[in-house]
């Protein structure tokens, strides 16, 4: 930072501003903020950052600034928002913030169009570049390609991913119908897979990674999508101001008279969850089009039937309530014996009503008690145990039902050979709240896997390039989390090895699984007891009521009351038989081959292709950014979007890219783009010493610029002065 030059500083809600440094003290510095004259604060050294010269000016691709830090980063997303420029990248990474409003033309066919087949770097940053790059990279390495879309909710994932679809089929499709039903998927996985949230009014409550599968002709043939870790709480119990899956307002609000006699659904303000609060007509048009793209998939209406059916079918059955049975038994009894649920319920789920009352209020159980080996008793059900019971039935109902639905789109754009594939992955990113549970510690330990895989790709890839080119660059340090994922996936001592573990007990408890946790881990770095957080909200939780687990984003507190049961969505065996011999062949084929005992490890860790990235041979990463908590268009909250570009690991590729030299051109590409500026004579040189003689003849400094075997390297900022140079004159 030189004198007399404004540095961005800390800023409590903008996340930076303007100021002048006054004093510079031991581990502080004291800033004049530019706004403010005559005011001053104290900031810590490793807060303030040198600013451009024109801090209005913003660049298409950040690394052409001369100071890539995250204020500059920052400010050049923020002047680029102002101008609805939403994305912006940092050198092949792509940001993308939510802009909350269309952007006119913004996704066009004309601009489809414009980006096929050209390079990277030659149009605006846009998500259609990132497309055509993992397009073009595919035909011209013969290796298949992965797009990883991450952010947080209400970021903007989802609406990016289906954009690369549809950029995809539209620019390399050849069947109109395969490629019209690989777009018309998501209405349909949404439906049942997306809820209202406080974040997102259509939040994806399930990550899916969908495969774009070409021929050797490099022309789309089909596609495949896989599903992780759907939300199952969701289906029992909401947050305020939050709803179920958008299906069962849907259903209720679109569905025919006809339907709605048949599933009995004529008095939908009668459900447990006000199912229709807010819904109205923005339902029915989502139900016509929802209806739409079932048909377009190639559902039939018996299909339909049937999926409508289970819906209210857990409907229904979410309706069941229990009481005490009054009697000497200690079990529990139907509440409100006269209602019809229990009957709609069995009916729509093709059970048997008293086996179904049965199954519900009591458990069967193998007794080895008094030497009487395999005796079968009934134990009845508390009223507490009876709800969770219903709770479990109608989360693996549902579940398998949205499992379904993933398979039964799947075979909508079948296809018998592909050569290679582009496979785009949209999952939940790292996340924490006031409260976090099971979903938050599997989404961030996935996200923790994802950090290691963009690690290895961005930092260690890079790092490769300088030493293959002989560039002589010092290494630059990362922080490595595989210490953080083994703390979760390590076989044994592993935090959801342990849960397992728990699971299997025959009194699991959330309190022994938290002891057991930090019995193991004692002196672990990325683990500590909640009583050590700094995190006031956390002090009141006992030890044996959490952990806190360091991640690469920061720390969070896991609560684990409930682990134990989430972790075990385990039916009952009487309801596991009853829903496996119901009369209904939908409901029966639901439950076939679908053993219940997978264990944690497989649910969270679906994400195996991770690990073995090493197939893919290139990635392509776009950070979604949400600009505000309001969700409302031209919002710009700084502090609140640098923290998520910290999150997302942009900050260490930034000093990487500053440390190193992060804008490059092979030769034949700078001779091309530049020959036409020069005399015959220095034409006829080969393209490498062409590069020199036109470096000596403009007096780039040396420090700027470095030679490599096959491009040229440039430090930041400079290749876009020599730019301007060469056009200028
Ligand atoms: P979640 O993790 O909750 O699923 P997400 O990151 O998938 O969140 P989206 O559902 O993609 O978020 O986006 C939220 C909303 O923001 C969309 O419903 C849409 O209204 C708006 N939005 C996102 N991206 C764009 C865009 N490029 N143009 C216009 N609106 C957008
Ligand atoms: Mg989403």
């Amino acid at each position: 930072m030189e004198d007399g030059k404004p540095v961005w500083a800390p800023h409590p809600t903008d996340g930076f501003q303007l100021g002048m440094i006054v004093d510079i003290g031991a581990d502080a510095l004291t800033i004049e903020p530019l706004s403010q004259r005559g005011k001053t604060f104290l900031a810590p050294i490793n807060q303030v950052f040198p600013a451009e010269d024109d801090v209005n000016k913003h660049v298409e691709d950040n690394c052409s600034l001369m100071y890539l830090n995250e204020a500059t980063l920052l400010n050049n997303i923020c002047v680029r928002y102002s101008k609805d420029l939403i994305y912006t990248s940092v050198a092949n990474i792509l940001i993308a913030v939510n802009p909350y409003f269309d952007i006119p033309k913004l996704y066009s066919p004309e601009t489809i169009k414009s980006y096929q087949g050209r390079s990277l770097g030659t149009l605006p940053p846009h998500v259609y570049a990132i497309a055509d790059k993992a397009y073009r990279d595919m035909r011209v390495l013969k290796m298949s390609q992965s797009i990883i879309v991450s952010g947080e909710s209400g970021a903007g994932k989802t609406e990016n991913t289906k954009f690369v679809l549809r950029y995809l089929t539209t620019s390399y499709g050849t069947c109109q119908d395969i490629d019209e039903r690989i777009v018309e998927a998501n209405p349909l996985l949404e439906a049942f897979g997306n809820a209202k949230t406080v974040r997102n009014n259509n939040s994806s409550r399930f990550g899916k990674f969908v495969e774009i599968h070409f021929n050797e002709k490099n022309a789309v043939v089909g596609g495949f999508v896989s599903h992780y870790l759907l939300e199952k709480s969701r289906i029992c119990m909401q947050s305020t101001e939050e709803r179920n899956y958008h299906i069962f307002y849907r259903l209720c609000a679109g569905a025919s008279e006809d339907i709605r006699n048949m599933l009995h659904l004529n008095s939908p303000d009668n459900f447990r969850v006000s199912f229709l609060v807010d819904s109205g007509t923005v339902c029915l048009d989502d139900f016509n089009r929802m209806v739409v793209a079932m048909k377009k998939i190639g559902l039939d209406d018996t299909e339909k039937l049937n999926l409508f059916r289970v819906v209210s079918g857990v409907l229904h059955l979410g309706n069941i309530d229990f009481e005490e049975a009054g009697s000497s038994s200690g079990g529990c009894i139907l509440k409100n014996q006269t209602s019809q649920t229990l009957e709609y319920c069995a009916e729509l789920l093709g059970l048997d009503q008293d086996d179904l009352r049965v199954s519900l209020t009591t458990r069967v159980m193998l007794t080895t008690a008094g030497g009487a080996k395999g005796t079968v008793i009934k134990v009845p059900l508390k009223v507490e145990q009876a709800n969770n019971a219903r709770d479990a039935l109608a989360k693996t109902i549902y579940s398998r039902l949205f499992d379904h639905v993933v398979k039964r789109v799947n075979q909508c754009f079948p296809f018998d050979t592909s050569s290679n594939f582009i496979g785009v992955l949209d999952i939940a990113g790292f996340e924490y709240f006031e409260h976090n549970s099971f979903e938050q510690f599997c989404i961030n330990y996935c996200n923790e896997k994802l950090q290691q895989f963009f690690n290895e790709r961005i930092l260690k890839e890079e790092q490769e390039l300088y030493q293959k080119e002989g560039l002589g660059v010092n290494e630059v340090h990362y922080v490595d989390n595989q210490d953080c994922i083994d703390l979760v996936e390590a076989k044994l001592v592993g935090i959801l090895d342990i849960l397992d573990e728990e699971n299997r007990l025959p009194q699991p408890s959330d309190q022994h699984f938290a002891e057991a946790v930090h019995s193991k881990h004692k002196d672990h770095f990325r683990l500590t007891v909640p009583r050590k957080s700094k995190l006031t909200i956390h002090r009141n939780l006992r030890d044996d009521e959490g952990f806190i687990i360091r991640h690469f984003a920061g720390a969070v507190c896991y609560e684990t009351t409930q682990f134990v049961e989430k972790n075990n969505d385990a039916l009952h065996m009487s309801l596991e038989s009853l829903v496996c011999e119901s009369k209904d062949k939908f409901v029966r084929d639901l439950f076939e081959n679908n053993s219940n005992s997978k264990d944690s490890k497989q649910k969270a860790g679906k994400l195996s292709f991770i690990s073995v990235g090493n197939k893919f041979k290139g990635s392509s990463f776009i950070r979604c950014v949400k600009p505000n908590l309001k969700m409302v268009s031209h919002q710009f909250e700084g502090a609140q979007i640098l923290s998520q570009l910290q999150c997302s690991g942009m900050v260490s590729v930034l000093d990487l890219m500053q440390g190193g030299f992060p804008s490059r051109a092979p030769f034949h590409e700078l001779y091309n783009m530049y020959k036409q500026y020069m005399p015959n004579k220095l034409t006829r040189l080969d393209p490498r010493l062409f590069c020199k003689a036109l470096f000596k003849a403009l007096g780039l400094n040396k420090n700027d610029y470095k030679f490599g075997l096959t491009r040229v390297f440039f430090r930041p900022g400079k290749f876009a002065e020599f730019d301007q140079i060469m056009k200028s004159d």
